[in-house]
């Protein structure tokens, strides 16, 4: 398929990355294999703006994927990085910044008495469950179809297929005794989890989710589930585990615990708190931190963990998230998703607006979406011919239909009516897409 815009310095450095790296992208989702095109190169960024390698100005409605609440280069996060780099790079030793960052994490979230700086959310949840399971002696892992916690090994027997289901995985290169251990179950369905612990008495270390879904479009936990969750470990000897990567820091000042304030045991972090660099973590109770080296037998460790430049980053960036830049964020939000609403309904395309506090996705569906099958079985193909219709008119969505959309607090009233002059072809676009041809 071809574009009638086109991207011709972003192509040609696509063509030289597809040379050294696999695919051209040092993360799958960068590739625009799912709606089509060339990736966009991006050379800078400016609040809620991004421009790429052709000099193409959009707003940014990815930020990351979550990192980039303040919107790009915000002026104190980049002063203090510049600060932090000043000093040295890396010590290899404990530092400041890594105290002043576990203080803050631990202030502002209630059920974290401990923290552990690490540098990805992936190395957060492979931790944290490692860690559930150094704890209750027990080798199983409940997660959800749909949820996504990284490329933990033993958490990628993700899809929703019959073959996850009995926990085989779900990549090459993933073992049957890697997966083996993890059941993968339908979100929002707590008789399931029940089940689940009845049919292995035990046996179940811990039940990890998303705190409110994000990775498959957004689909927040019906009422009661999340607590539902927490109950049922209770009951039965195991951890809940809330992975709030992507929620953590982004949907309130405590993440998705300051909406439902339903307490897990382990929390794992990631992207907000790092400002942009790798900086991630996790935590919880004392009693079960306590049982990680070198205060405990359960070993974990990291060369770049608590770097000094990436906590810098990230302090400056939560220190700067008060109320007001909630506010901003918030009000962005809801304006973004009214608009795209209206424009969609404008020209009859059937869709929902799906939410979690100021995260949120379309789908191109009339029914509501509650776990993986249902995001699934939306009209995905609408959405590609969406997004580049938006991406023309320079609006960078994600480039699935399966993935939440981020605004800053710099989305300001010229960004929002970039996007809502956009929103109008794009919307015909997705009236007009046909399933075989995507456009
Ligand atoms: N957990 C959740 C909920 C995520 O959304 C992600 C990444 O998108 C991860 C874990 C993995 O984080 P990272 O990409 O930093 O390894």
């Amino acid at each position: 398929m071809t574009y009638s815009y086109d991207a011709p310095v972003s192509q040609t450095l696509f063509d030289r990355a597809a040379v050294v790296t696999p695919g051209g992208v040092n993360s799958p989702v960068r590739a625009f294999r799912a709606v089509g095109g060339t990736p966009r190169f991006m050379v800078s960024g400016t609040g809620p703006y991004l421009t790429d390698a052709d000099g193409r100005e959009y707003v940014d409605l990815v930020c990351s994927w979550g990192p980039m609440i303040l919107g790009h280069a915000h002026p104190a996060v980049t002063e203090a990085v510049r600060d932090a780099v000043g000093r040295g790079t890396s010590f290899g030793t404990p530092g400041q910044g890594e105290v002043e960052l576990g203080e803050e994490i631990v202030a502002r979230i209630t059920p974290v008495d401990q923290v552990r700086l690490v540098s990805s959310g992936t190395e957060a949840t492979m931790s944290a469950i490692r860690l559930a399971r150094g704890f209750t002696g027990r080798a199983k892992v409940v997660k959800f179809a749909g949820c996504y916690h990284g490329h933990v090994d033993a958490l990628l027997a993700a899809a929703g297929s019959g073959v996850a289901t009995f926990g085989l995985p779900d990549t090459p290169g993933v073992t049957g005794a890697q997966a083996g251990e993890t059941l993968v179950l339908p979100y929002n369905d707590l008789d399931a989890v029940r089940a689940a612990f009845a049919a292995h008495p035990g046996e179940i270390a811990c039940v990890i989710t998303e705190a409110s879904p994000g990775n498959m479009g957004v689909v927040p936990p019906r009422e009661g589930f999340n607590a539902g969750l927490r109950d049922l470990c209770r009951e039965n000897g195991a951890l809940f585990v809330s992975d709030e990567v992507m929620t953590g820091f982004r949907v309130s000042r405590e993440g998705w615990y300051g909406i439902d304030g339903v307490a897990p045991d382990l929390m794992t972090f990631g992207k907000v708190m790092g400002g942009g660099f790798p900086a991630a973590a996790f935590g919880g109770r004392a009693d079960v931190m306590a049982q990680l080296a070198p205060a405990g037998p359960v070993y974990q460790a990291g060369t770049l963990s608590g770097n000094p430049v990436a906590t810098a980053a990230g302090l400056a960036q939560l220190r700067l998230l008060d109320a007001d830049a909630y506010a901003r964020v918030d009000a962005a939000s809801l304006q973004v998703r009214t608009l795209v609403s209206e424009a969609l309904a404008a020209v009859g395309v059937a869709h929902r607006l799906q939410v979690a506090g100021n995260m949120f996705s379309v789908f191109f569906t009339d029914t509501e979406v509650t776990d993986y099958a249902g995001a699934r079985s939306q009209e995905a193909f609408r959405f590609n011919a969406f997004f580049h219709a938006m991406l023309a008119r320079g609006v960078y969505l994600p480039p699935s239909a399966f993935e939440s959309w981020f605004v800053s607090s710099t989305h300001d009233e010229r960004a929002i009516e970039r996007i809502a002059a956009a929103l109008p072809d794009a919307a015909r676009a997705a009236a007009r897409a046909t399933d075989e041809s995507g456009v």
